[in-house]
């Protein structure tokens, strides 16, 4: 069975950057399941997957436009410290949700330069090019539950 359209699609995948650090893997988890063309995983990595069947091995490299995205300076902003609830604690690499117009929205401290707290609200992947080693481990049709829903449901799907 190809992949294609409402075809249930699982994977195993690791994701490298361009210097070949690891950013996220499944193989010591269960297989990514994902519903094919639903817009359920990254347009470049879901054109790529098109036409594979069960047990095809793929590299596949995803340039940022495919992927999360360009990484957009207007969403990168310097707040001070002192409107953080816990000023002192605060470093690089975490993480804070904030309320904006258009509905909430991950932050990421990139910087910090003194008081001036440097914050990126693009994905930690925008902009980045993306190489997926990629093997389908499982190719099925989808169920009307699933797609009504528009994702999987079962095992390594939504709705545990
Ligand atoms: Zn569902």
């Amino acid at each position: 069975m190809k992949i294609g359209k409402d075809k249930v699609v699982g994977i195993h995948y690791t994701l490298k950057d361009n210097s070949g650090n690891v950013l996220d893997s499944s193989v010591n988890r269960e297989p990514l399941q994902y519903l094919h063309g639903h817009g359920n995983i990254i347009p470049g990595l879901e054109e790529a997957l098109e036409g594979k069947e069960k047990a095809e091995s793929l590299n596949v490299t995803v340039q940022p436009e495919k992927a999360y995205g360009n990484h957009n300076k207007e969403m990168v902003y310097t707040i001070d410290r002192s409107k953080f609830d816990d000023p002192q604690n605060i470093q690089k690499g975490m993480q804070f949700q904030a309320q904006f117009d258009q509905g909430t929205q991950l932050l990421t401290v990139i910087d910090i330069k003194g008081d001036d707290i440097v914050l990126d609200a693009n994905h930690p992947l925008a902009g980045r090019v993306l190489n997926f080693d990629v093997e389908v481990t499982d190719v099925r049709d989808a169920s009307k539950e699933e797609l009504d829903h528009g994702h999987v449901h079962g095992e390594g799907g939504h709705h545990h």
